[in-house]
């Protein structure tokens, strides 16, 4: 049962002393703290649930993080359940001592949600159970599997023509990436990865267990939950310690997927001819069954002189005649267009999910290995692809990779912007069907700067900071922004409105409703209604909660026009070295002496992956 009565603000007291990090209070504070956390650790030794502290190799790996903004991220213990109610004891008791939770999956989180140096990190690796039902087409999986093992349960019984709708890196986390809603390659045809989504069973803040499903009624407080899960879930409301979802059919009856990947690298002839050709290409209007992401790559680790590069990779749900008919529609330059028709097979989609999909990723997954160290920052948008639209922000691109190329010139250095192609049956379903609220978008994209010396981070902040100044404007209600590619350097009171635009009132009612005293907070996390000034007053009494509910809806519309100024996120400059430092001083665990990556900690689940080109 989820809380019948939520608790005003009062019952937050509970945990006002903060977080569980050393302050200049000094060291009897500090050593309460400590007992706490002990007491902690023996009351789980005691019940036999896995529980690793600094030192121990599970603890290294699990902490183990390839963006170094967060290596000292050094939580007191890391806790990894067998079973469910190993998750609702550990969530029972910590949240009685006033100990943190930071739950992790794939921990792929590109603004290092799951990473933290204090409390608690919840690693549900061990969840990881997948199950197959090949009658009902459904997949059920539990809270810490990775899309690798979902495409295997369908690899290994050679179901082709079905595919799951998940991520497109196969060791990102199923319920990270269905939480914050799920844009995949086959989100054109099948709608959003949370669209997917059957039910959730989840662990709330007093330990309870209860499960939401997609027939629940919208306006019960079971079926409000469910509708948050879908694109807001992660890290707020709770543990989700198994989902279950829709097994789906791909549309052409052969069961065949024609995918390849391209980078175009322009020659001096084609320069006259590039932009007009990506604005082309993204304005066009693809069929639905049609997918292509696009990556402008401005890599100064290659050799001299080479340009900023374009990788294409494309997923068509159809057969090879139909796309080589849809690419000769949509991409005007003939060079690459040949070659986007050559570098692409038809193959079953058992094959794709093994094989293809992973080598298509391959640059993206191997920097999210724990072993891949470098700084890297991240922001991103959501744009229509209206021509005014496109034509201005790849001109942007273009004059900014042509910066980083001056600005940074000798440095081991990356710049990137992604274009996820997005659209298609996720604008099937209106804005507000779901927490993911921008459905209209036709691409998500992201900027990612990526670095290896750790004396430019107040240079490439600074670089980002104008970068995204420029391109913000073009996202949609010039705030837009999608939480599964999150921005750490936005300001508390705004990344409720870029990630749910007027969404963000219901959910904080929802919030209010299922974790009152906001036992799961984190940095972008939803608030309560009363920590924000914009709210509704946060009443939820209970007297008239759908009436509240229609108010949040009407009382946020009347922003949903207006734009992001300029002061959406801090100062990024002035932040450089923060995150390090915080955790530094918090020193929750000794910090480790592997931040420059001499070992790693590779998984077994990472290892074949890892290896290759080293
Ligand atoms: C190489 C790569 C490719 C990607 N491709 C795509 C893509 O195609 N489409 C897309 O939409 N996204 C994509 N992403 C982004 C990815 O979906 C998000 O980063 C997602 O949140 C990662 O989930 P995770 O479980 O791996 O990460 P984590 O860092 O473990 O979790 C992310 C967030 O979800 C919370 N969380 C995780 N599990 C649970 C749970 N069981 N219960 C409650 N909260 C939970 C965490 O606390 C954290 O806040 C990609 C990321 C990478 C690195």
């Amino acid at each position: 049962m989820l809380p019948s009565k939520p608790k005003g603000p009062a019952s937050c007291a509970k945990r006002k002393d903060g977080p569980l990090t050393v302050n200049k209070s000094g060291d009897s504070k500090k050593k309460a703290k400590l007992n706490l956390i002990t007491e902690l650790i023996n009351l789980l030794k005691a019940r036999s649930i896995p529980v690793h502290t600094p030192g121990d190799p599970e603890y290294e790996r699990s902490v183990a993080n390839p963006n170094l903004m967060y290596r000292f991220s050094r939580p007191h213990l890391v806790v990894q359940p067998e079973r469910y109610t190993q998750v609702q004891y550990l969530v029972r008791e910590a949240n009685r001592l006033g100990i943190h939770i930071t739950i992790k999956n794939g921990g792929h989180s590109y603004a290092g949600s799951s990473t933290t140096d204090q409390g608690v990190l919840l690693d549900l690796l061990k969840l990881n159970k997948v199950l197959l039902d090949v009658e009902t087409k459904t997949m059920t999986l539990g809270g810490g599997a990775l899309w690798g093992s979902a495409y295997k349960a369908l690899i290994d019984g050679r179901n082709d023509g079905y595919v799951v709708n998940g991520g497109r890196c196969p060791n990102v986390g199923v319920s990270g990436f269905i939480l914050g809603g799920g844009l995949g390659p086959f989100t054109r045809t099948l709608g959003m990865g949370c669209d997917s989504l059957k039910q959730a069973t989840i662990v709330l803040a007093d330990g309870k267990k209860i499960t939401v499903k997609d027939s629940d009624e919208p306006t019960s407080r079971k079926g409000m939950l469910f509708w948050a899960l879908c694109g807001a879930g992660g890290g707020n409301f709770g543990v989700v310690v198994e989902i279950k979802l829709g097994v789906s059919k791909l549309q052409n009856p052969q069961g065949v997927i024609v995918a390849g990947r391209y980078t175009w690298n322009p020659t001096a002839e084609d320069k006259n001819d590039f932009l007009s050709t990506m604005v082309r290409f993204y304005t066009h209007n693809w069929p639905d069954r049609m997918t292509i992401d696009s990556t402008w790559v401005c890599d100064l680790r290659l050799p001299e002189g080479r340009d900023v590069g374009v990788r294409f990779l494309v997923y068509f749900d159809g057969n090879e005649h139909e796309y080589r008919k849809q690419i000769s529609k949509g991409v005007i330059h003939k060079g690459l267009a040949e070659q986007l028709k050559r570098r692409s097979l038809p193959e079953k989609s058992t094959r794709f999910l093994h094989e293809t999909l992973v080598s298509q990723w391959y640059e993206e997954t191997r920097q999210s290995f724990p072993k891949t160290r470098q700084w890297s920052l991240f922001t991103s948008f959501a744009f229509l692809n209206d021509e005014e639209t496109i034509k201005s922000v790849t001109a942007i691109i273009q004059s900014e990779m042509d910066d980083f190329k001056q600005q940074f010139k000798g440095e081991r250095a990356m710049a990137t912007f992604t274009f996820i192609h997005s659209g298609g049956q996720a604008t099937t379903k209106p804005d507000w069907a779901t927490a993911f609220r921008w459905r209209q978008t036709a691409y998500q994209a992201y900027i990612q700067i990526l670095w290896e010396d750790k004396w430019l981070e107040r240079d490439m902040r600074g670089f980002h900071q104008r970068f995204r100044k420029r391109v913000k404007p073009f996202s949609i209600s010039g705030h837009a922004g999608y939480i599964n590619f999150p921005d750490r350097s936005l300001k508390p009171d705004v990344h409720e409105k870029v990630y749910y635009g007027k969404n963000r009132q219901k959910l904080q009612l929802i919030k209010k409703i299922c974790d009152p005293d906001n036992y799961f907070s984190w940095p972008l996390g939803v608030r309560l209604p009363e920590q924000t000034a914009s709210s509704s007053g946060g009443r939820v009494d209970g007297t008239d909660e759908r009436e509240q509910l229609a108010n949040a809806f009407l009382a946020a519309e009347e922003e949903e026009g207006s734009s992001a100024s300029d002061s959406e996120s801090v100062d990024e400059e002035g932040q450089t070295d923060d995150i390090a430092g915080q955790q530094w001083e918090s020193g929750a665990g000794n910090p480790s002496d592997d931040w420059l990556g001499k070992n790693g900690f590779p998984s077994s689940l990472w290892g074949p992956l890892d290896n290759r080109g080293q």
